[in-house]
């Protein structure tokens, strides 16, 4: 038994797993992290909890949860998956008495938009509310959260109605490198401008993978985000996911071809040309050599092409491409057809 900082006496977190018999499952990537020091570090990271409605999600065994009680916060929300971690985590609640509530669900679907009171709201230029979220979640999940949350950032829903609640969360060590990546960088990525345009991000520290259990193949970085009172760029997160994912499609190539699958390919060299001039960007730079400015611009002309042909928006490079290989294979098989 250990006595965990404000919390009662407890088993330990390796007694928790063998006490409920919580052998991680390796295909839904479950590594727990049982070392207090390393927890109460990530938990440190996150900022001042006193007082603090915090979100953990997959909190698993529990071994952030206790951290984070021992943080003195106000309210603790648990959104676990996996129903054979809820007993365990009810043990914990148990120990701090009216603190935390425990839901079974999936934080892909959870209405963060309820998550916690509405008095926590504040206005959005205001300091952060004292409202956060904390996860050690699988890599498969952690991606793609992060993404819906920047989404959220941008407008201003979901956790974000509370107003700029921070966020920290692990990832996969290169993802936490791609999140961060300055211009210029070899990992600078669609990742870094999108969280970088809406959020300052930072890569608090790496976590070896030989500190969980069982052993994940990389190391992991515990990243902090906290929403920006102006984005960097003024667009719509899918104009700006737009512009970001085709520029990078071509990431060793000049940034002029990721730009020209914006535009059908009718017309594509003509308006390639117009956007790149009207951004006054450098067609030869590389996608990673853009700086957070020229993506501003280029996502700047390209609305104002897409408010001046509004069908310009809807265009799919890969719909195209894709009526184009079929239109080829049709042409291919008729012949054979009227044999038969
Ligand atoms: N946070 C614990 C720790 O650090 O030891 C557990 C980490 S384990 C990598 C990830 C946890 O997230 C597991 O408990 C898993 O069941 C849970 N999880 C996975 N996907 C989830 C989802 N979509 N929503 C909520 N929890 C999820």
């Amino acid at each position: 038994m250990v006595s965990a900082g404000h919390l009662p006496p407890l088993p330990t977190i390796g007694e928790i797993i063998k006490l409920f018999c919580l052998r991680a499952k390796k295909q839904l990537s479950q590594n727990f992290l049982l070392n207090l020091k390393l927890t109460d570090k990530i938990v440190r990271r996150a900022g001042n909890l006193k007082d603090a409605h915090v979100c953990e999600v997959g909190p698993g065994p529990g071994g952030i949860t206790r951290s984070i009680l021992n943080a003195s916060v106000a309210q603790l929300l648990l959104v676990e998956k996996d129903a054979r971690f809820i007993p365990g985590l009810q043990m914990l609640s148990e120990a701090a008495p009216g603190k935390v509530r425990i839901v079974h669900g999936d934080i892909l679907t959870y209405r963060m938009d309820r998550a916690f009171p509405e008095h926590l709201r504040k206005m959005w230029q205001d300091d952060p509310p004292n409202v956060h979220i904390i996860g050690n979640l699988p890599f498969s999940v952690s991606t793609p959260l992060i993404i819906k949350w920047l989404e959220n950032v941008s407008n201003r829903n979901g956790p974000f109605i509370y107003g700029r609640t921070q966020m920290t969360l692990t990832f996969q060590k290169e993802v936490g490198e791609r999140l961060i990546a300055s211009t210029g960088s070899k990992q600078r990525s669609r990742l870094s401008i999108m969280s970088q345009h809406l959020c300052t991000v930072e890569n608090c520290f790496i976590i070896p993978g030989r500190a969980f259990l069982p052993k994940p193949e990389v190391d992991v970085a515990v990243v902090h985000f906290i929403p920006l009172v102006e984005p960097k760029i003024q667009q719509p997160f899918k104009l700006v996911e737009k512009v970001v994912r085709s520029v990078f499609q071509f990431r060793r190539k000049h940034c002029w071809r990721g730009v020209g699958i914006l535009f059908p390919e009718a017309d594509r060299l003509e308006k390639t040309e117009q956007l790149m001039l009207t951004a006054d960007v450098d067609p030869t730079l590389q996608p990673a050599q853009l700086s957070m400015l020229h993506f501003k611009s280029l996502c700047d002309a390209y609305r104002k092409m897409c408010d001046e042909d509004s069908s310009l928006f809807a265009y799919n490079y890969r719909d195209e491409l894709r009526d184009k290989l079929k239109s080829k294979r049709d042409r291919h098989l008729k012949p054979m057809e009227e044999e038969v």
